[in-house]
């Protein structure tokens, strides 16, 4: 499926993704989860099929490779970018168009909070793994 629209809570921001996005993954970093208050998930696209508007949409480099865009009027959490790879992820809960698919992996389950289980039959992967 490709074709997506998303905005952010406000409003402020609008986007949309004019072709496929990745496996919703969900990340268990302690990065992740600070950035976005529970655990972060995202699918991925390409740079180039990804178009964003609004004036409020800011960046925080939250590493050397890698950058989180989000909403500085509400503060909600859309993209994260790493750096030179010519896709950026998007949050699944940011994305109006049904994406009719369910977490494929977890990530960075060695750093997982100690406030939830895993407990669906979804690979887990201490580390990275593809994203
Ligand atoms: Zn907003
Ligand atoms: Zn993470």
């Amino acid at each position: 499926m490709t074709g997506f629209n998303g905005r952010c809570a406000c409003g402020a921001i609008v986007f949309t993704i004019t072709g496929p996005v990745g496996d919703v993954v969900a990340c268990h970093c302690r990065t992740c989860r600070r950035a976005s208050g529970f655990v972060w998930a995202a699918v991925e696209c390409a740079d180039r099929d990804l178009s964003i508007s609004g004036d409020t949409l800011a960046w925080w480099a939250s590493s050397e490779q890698a950058s989180r865009g989000f909403c500085a009027a509400c503060g909600s959490s859309l993209f994260f970018k790493l750096h030179e790879t010519g896709r950026t992820s998007v949050a699944p809960g940011v994305i109006d168009t049904p994406l009719t698919r369910t977490v494929a992996r977890h990530i960075f389950c060695a750093e997982a909070g100690d406030y939830y289980r895993l407990a669906d039959d979804v690979p887990q992967h201490a580390a990275g793994g593809a994203a």
